[in-house]
């Protein structure tokens, strides 16, 4: 069974008082028997000696047991006490608890204790069984000079009487240490309840700051112990919040850290299990869920590859690197650098890189460069096997010969420089040098320059160019340069495209958004659906040989593009085969008109 430490002290408190007290009263009811004993003892020598003296006085001789007895009989009256009578032979001359019949029989007193002691030394006393009357006594003698010697007087009293008064002054005694005894259990029962509340509160803040609650404090001081534990307890609650805040705070600097990186990070353990994943990884692989940690990590990212490239990472000093490619509805090529941590024995820190947008630019520079060559290679092939043909074949001297060639050469020239001005623009566009103003554009003033340009051209295919726009014109915020060149492309494709007879119209509206936006409509071909998301491509051309055909370079739509990007405008393309297009460029919100 457990005890509280309240119980125990009380216990031992009572113990110790309970041994205190037992001790004292032993102590006490010795001395206080002795005491008693003594004070009667001392009261009858008091008596006695007055028994004495009256007895001195009587002046009757040894022999008149009369005159003796009836003396004894009215001092023991007067004393209160058993008065005897004892002439020097011994024998006994008066007594008041005996009658005079019984005198005679009574043995001869000389050799009592107390007879030989008074005789000796003037006073005597003793305690025992009295042979006459078969009870105890305390008896005290003196002696008395009457005529020719000395005789004695002495006194008794029931020692029934003087153990009554012992037992009586211990009785005093007794209630006296119970009463003490209950006044002190009820001190020890209150000091140890203080003492425990006060190991209970300390407790109870104690369990709480161990819980957690590092804000609690004992708010206890002063000299005692429990002071001095209280001050330690709110010291240690302070240093322990302050380092735990620290703590928190680097914790938190390294998580935010570990969710703002552009990275991927899985640490593992010895085991391959998941001991950290950052959002961005989850992110990269889909995964939904954040709690991953504890699982197998092949349970979690599902590419085997990895279990090789840890393995191999786990061996060398320098880590190992691999590029994966992850599966799913949106695959990604991640180049994966693993390398084992140096503190945590078998734990591992693999680091993800997402490279699909590098690889893709990679490979779409790879394919622009390619396109490039090819693009450059036929005009100039034209040129080259035209202007040897003129030479030597012999066609310069034969005028319709020569000017086929040299319009053969021309239209090629005209070709590669189209494309130069093209692949020039849109580098100038990749590179970010074309600086964009800001200016009021004229909306009527605009749509006249773009039907200015192509007028002519329009006429002579027989196609109706014309430019639509509300009273009054609106005015746009933007650049004008870009504006021209961006219309100035649709018309010119639409025109590039359209067979004799279509029409070709610009549009200035504002949209159900109140934007404002172009439109750029021709009732030429259209468009197949399947063409329209890869249209603004560079070199995409829904027919390269039309395209060709007409002049056309396969980057139009590519610069339209980046420059409407450059301005913030949206282009969408609506088309129907057979029916006509109609290309939109969206003015971004905010424009004044
Ligand atoms: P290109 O120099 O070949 O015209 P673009 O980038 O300007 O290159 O256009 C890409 C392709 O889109 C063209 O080859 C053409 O097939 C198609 N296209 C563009 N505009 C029109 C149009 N208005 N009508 C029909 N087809 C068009």
């Amino acid at each position: 069974m457990r005890l509280g430490i309240r119980l125990k002290l009380f216990l031992l408190s009572v113990g110790l008082i309970l041994v205190t007290v037992a001790s004292f009263d032993v102590w006490m009811s010795r001395a206080i028997a002795q005491y008693v004993t003594v004070n009667i003892r001392d009261d009858l020598y008091v008596r006695a000696a007055v028994a004495a003296r009256e007895a001195s006085q009587l002046h009757a001789p040894f022999g008149d047991v009369a005159a003796w007895d009836g003396r004894a009989d009215e001092l023991a009256k007067t004393l209160a006490a058993r008065v005897t009578f004892i002439a020097p032979d011994g024998s006994v001359m008066g007594d008041s608890v005996v009658d005079r019949d019984g005198l005679a029989k009574m043995e001869n007193h000389r050799d009592r204790p107390e007879v030989v002691e008074a005789l000796r030394t003037g006073r005597g006393s003793d305690e025992r069984v009295s042979a006459t009357l078969q009870i105890r006594w305390m008896y005290v003698a003196v002696p008395f000079e009457s005529a020719t010697a000395a005789a004695i007087a002495r006194v008794a009293r029931p020692l029934a009487e003087v153990d009554a008064a012992v037992t009586s002054a211990r009785r005093a005694l007794y209630v006296g240490s119970a009463f003490a005894f209950f006044l002190a259990i009820l001190v020890a029962a209150g000091l140890s309840q203080r003492l425990t509340s006060t190991v209970r509160d300390l407790t109870s803040v104690a369990r709480r700051m161990a819980q957690g609650e590092l804000d609690v404090r004992t708010r206890r001081s002063g000299s005692d112990e429990f002071g001095a534990l209280g001050e330690t307890l709110d010291a240690l609650a302070t240093g322990l919040s302050q380092t735990l805040g620290e703590l928190r705070a680097e914790r938190d600097l390294q998580i935010r850290i570990l969710q703002n990186m552009q990275e991927g990070v899985l640490v593992l353990d010895d085991d391959d299990h998941v001991v950290l994943m950052n959002p961005t990884l989850c992110a990269m692989l889909l995964l939904a869920g954040a709690d991953f940690a504890g699982k197998h990590f092949l349970e979690v990212v599902r590419i085997s590859e990895l279990q090789s490239l840890f393995a191999k990472a786990r061996k060398s000093t320098d880590g190992s690197s691999a590029e994966i490619e992850t599966g799913g509805i949106k695959p990604r090529r991640l180049l994966v650098h693993a390398s084992a941590l140096k503190d945590k024995e078998g734990g591992l820190l693999a680091v993800f890189v997402d490279v699909t947008d590098v690889r893709r630019l990679e490979s779409l520079r790879r394919d622009f460069v390619a396109n490039v060559s090819h693009e450059l290679r036929t005009p100039v092939a034209a040129v080259l096997s035209a202007t040897e043909t003129l030479r030597d074949g012999g066609a310069i001297a034969n005028p319709v010969a020569a000017e086929r060639f040299l319009a053969i050469i021309d239209r090629n020239a005209q070709r590669l420089q189209a494309l130069i001005e093209d692949l020039l623009e849109l580098s100038r566009l990749d590179a970010r040098e074309y600086h964009v103003k800001k200016e009021r554009v004229d909306g009527a003033a605009l749509l006249n320059i773009v039907t200015g340009l192509f007028r002519e051209r329009a006429e002579k295919k027989n196609i109706k160019l014309c430019a639509k726009l509300p009273v009054p014109a609106p005015t746009i915020e933007s650049d004008q340069r870009a504006l021209e060149q961006i219309l100035g492309n649709l018309v010119d494709n639409a025109i590039k495209y359209c067979q004799a007879g279509a029409s070709v119209t610009i549009r200035l509206e504002e949209d159900e958004n109140r934007r404002l936006r172009f439109l750029v409509e021709d009732t030429g071909p259209g468009i197949e659906a399947r063409h329209l998301p890869r249209l603004f491509e560079r070199f995409y051309r829904v027919d390269a040989g039309r395209s060709r055909e007409v002049g056309g370079t396969g980057l139009g739509l590519s610069i339209v593009r980046h420059l409407g990007e450059a301005i913030g405008a949206e282009i969408t393309v609506r088309s129907e085969l057979g029916v006509g297009s109609t290309f939109i460029v969206t003015m971004p919100c905010g424009d004044p008109k």
